[in-house]
């Protein structure tokens, strides 16, 4: 746990969140400013800043972020007709919260880039 970090807050509850999943690694749920019918953020339960700081022995973890985005995807009903997932990272990367996390995406036609 980060301190000043919103999404380790999210994960403790400490701040309110709509939590779509949750389980001893991962926690899921709805982006505050949604850019698409549906966009979800997934993160780790521990605090990793980014895919920057990602060692080795996070591989499972980092796989484990796929899987339950996938079954997300499922459970949204967006499998069939695709989405995205990004991982924005570092300032050049737009990103914004310090915290690794998937943003799934979808509901939608994606045009790329966004923004
Ligand atoms: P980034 O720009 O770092 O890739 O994405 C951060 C995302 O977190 C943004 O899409 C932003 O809307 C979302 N976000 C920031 N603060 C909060 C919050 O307090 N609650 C939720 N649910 N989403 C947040
Ligand atoms: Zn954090």
């Amino acid at each position: 746990m980060t301190d000043s970090c919103i999404f380790c807050k999210i994960v403790s509850s400490e701040i309110k969140a709509d939590i779509v999943y949750r389980d001893e690694q991962v926690t899921a749920f709805r982006d505050i400013n949604p850019v698409a019918p549906t966009h979800i953020l997934i993160v780790p339960n521990r605090h990793i800043e980014s895919v920057s700081t990602i060692e080795v022995e996070d591989e499972p973890l980092v796989g484990h972020l796929f899987t339950v985005a996938s079954q997300l995807a499922d459970d949204e009903g967006i499998s069939k007709g695709g989405y995205r997932l990004i991982t924005n990272t570092g300032v050049d990367g737009g990103q914004t919260v310090l915290h690794l996390h998937l943003h799934l995406i979808g509901g939608q036609m994606m045009r790329y880039p966004m923004g």
